[in-house]
């Protein structure tokens, strides 16, 4: 079955820790859920939400946190790792009750979507137990989240700022926790959360079980792991820098200008029509996101934006309306889109190649998620290169062009401004590809045009939105995002818009 090691090299031997290694190929006969110890209240839930049999790290997972011991679990989203703590809590939870302003368990998420996603498998495995679960998260009153702290909260959900605001006024005390869950701590590191998790796991009895989720264990992680963990059990499922087999993943070559990335991603979204069943589209940076996503819409894709400056009510229907298919495109950050859960994602489109090579492993993983297919490309521009170097370094692939590589684009490029002064030649820029070509309204048309003869339905939705938006044309206004009733900015909404004022004319058009 599996491995089971005590590294005798670590020098701190009380805080040794215990690896659990899930072997690819099980030799054991599967698991049940009955197998591992849960209560049938929650073997009951279990069944009712159609899992036949524990994912690797339910099993690997589960029992140990079931018998109390601290647990490091070094898994991806997409993997039932949600599930492996969950579970465990409730079960643990069926005895005992909660006292007013002290919680007696505690999940830390880095981001409110990720927490409310938390809120809701409690909800599902949860639903034999009457357990008060309260969600802690920025962005809403501190109103009711008092009410539901003074009735004594079984389960607190809590992204790190809004904790710690709730302590601070004296309305939180977290001397009652009993389990202490961190998800998604490397992703905590990236958002420069690690000071208030120490801060918050200083406030918690030593007593208490911790189980510590990250999908990458960098420096800065193994040190809170030896800092705030009692003899973890490590378990882990698949090395973190692996990319799944199912997902075919090309690089684009594209020129680096906005405008010509722009041209490059219609292009590449037109070529696989009916083969996008749903994307995530991922930028580097927030302001690209509302960028992209107003030039999207203004191209008739049915496209919409979650990222860090939308309101959280914004950012929850927008996530809602993907989840349900009303929304085909999702223009997304890596921090308003980590751990997300959205299954069955079709594409990944990475219209900048991510700086930490981890990143690109979660936004592959998007795709090609419960051993589907998914197809993942990445525009590349000539200041990438180091970047797609650190990525296949990471991976171990090489990853293959999608339509010839580089090289072949500083060709292209230095053609650009010629072809731009021959504005007449048409049939000269149709014996060229597409995107490396021409100006960017050409492709622009080009993919309009397909989007609405391959997707008629996407172009219903897309004038139902145009009629809540006053002015289209006038690209100045701030603007939150599709999926919101009436199209209204919602304060801290911002989109800002990527020339302001100065777009320049030959711009204007095909933005
Ligand atoms: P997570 O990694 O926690 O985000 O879970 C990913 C997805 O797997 C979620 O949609 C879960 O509902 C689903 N899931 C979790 N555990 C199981 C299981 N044992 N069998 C089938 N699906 C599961």
């Amino acid at each position: 079955m599996h491995r089971i090691t005590a590294p005798a090299s670590r020098a701190n031997t009380e805080k040794a820790i215990i690896s659990v290694s899930t072997n690819e190929s099980r030799e054991a006969p599967a698991l049940t859920f009955a197998d591992l110890g849960l209560s049938p209240k929650v073997l009951s839930a279990v069944n009712d939400a159609g899992y036949t049999e524990p994912t690797p790290i339910q099993a690997d997972a589960i029992p140990h946190a079931l018998a109390g011991k601290d647990v490091l679990g070094i898994a991806q989203t997409g993997t039932g790792k949600t599930a492996s703590f969950v579970l465990p809590m409730l079960s643990r939870l069926e005895k005992g009750r909660a006292r007013a302003r002290m919680p007696r368990t505690l999940i830390l998420e880095p981001t409110r979507e990720l927490a409310a996603q938390v809120e809701e498998n409690f909800a599902t495995y949860g639903k034999n137990h009457r357990l008060n679960v309260a969600l802690l998260i920025g962005g809403v009153s501190f109103e009711e989240q008092n009410r539901k702290l003074e009735r004594g909260a079984d389960v607190l959900i809590a992204t790190p700022g809004r904790l710690l605001d709730h302590q601070e006024r004296g309305k939180l005390l977290l001397n009652g926790v009993e389990i202490l869950v961190i998800d998604e701590a490397d992703r905590m590191l990236d958002m420069g959360f690690i000071p208030d998790i120490e801060r918050i796991c200083k406030l918690i009895p030593f007593t208490r079980q911790t189980l510590f989720f990250s999908a990458t264990m960098p420096p800065e992680i193994t040190r809170l792991v030896g800092q705030f963990l009692q003899a973890p059990v490590r378990v882990e499922v698949s090395k973190a820098a692996t990319t799944a087999d199912n997902v075919a993943q090309r690089w684009v070559k594209s020129g680096s200008k906005p405008w010509e990335k722009r041209a490059a991603l219609r292009d590449l979204i037109v070529a696989e029509g009916d083969e996008i069943k749903n994307a995530i589209i991922f930028c580097n940076r927030k302001t690209a996101v509302a960028e992209l996503f107003r030039s999207l819409v203004k191209h008739e894709f049915d496209a919409g934006a979650l990222h860090g400056d939308m309101d959280q009510s914004a950012r929850t229907a927008m996530l809602q309306g993907f989840r349900d298919g009303k929304l085909k495109i999702l223009v997304a950050s890596d921090v308003a889109a980590r751990g997300l859960d959205i299954p069955d994602v079709s594409h990944v489109f990475n219209f900048d190649v991510p700086i930490h090579a981890e990143d690109y492993v979660h936004r592959i993983g998007r795709t090609g998620r419960a051993g589907r297919s998914g197809k993942a490309f990445s525009l590349v521009t000539r200041a990438d290169n180091k970047y797609v170097s650190a990525i296949e370094a990471l991976t171990g692939q090489t990853i293959a062009w999608h339509d010839g590589d580089l090289s072949e684009l500083v060709v292209a490029e230095e053609d650009a401004p010629k072809q731009r002064s021959r504005r007449g030649s048409r049939s000269a820029n149709k014996q060229k590809p597409p995107a490396q070509n021409k100006p960017a309204e050409k492709p622009a048309r080009q993919a309009r045009k397909k989007d609405v003869v391959e997707a008629p339905e996407e172009k219903t939705t897309v004038q139902a939105e145009k009629k809540t938006s006053p002015e289209p044309k006038k690209p100045a206004k701030p603007q939150g995002g599709r999926g919101k009733p009436h199209g209204k900015s919602q304060p801290g909404d911002r989109v800002p818009v990527g020339f302001g004022d100065d777009v320049p004319e030959f711009m204007k058009a095909g933005l």
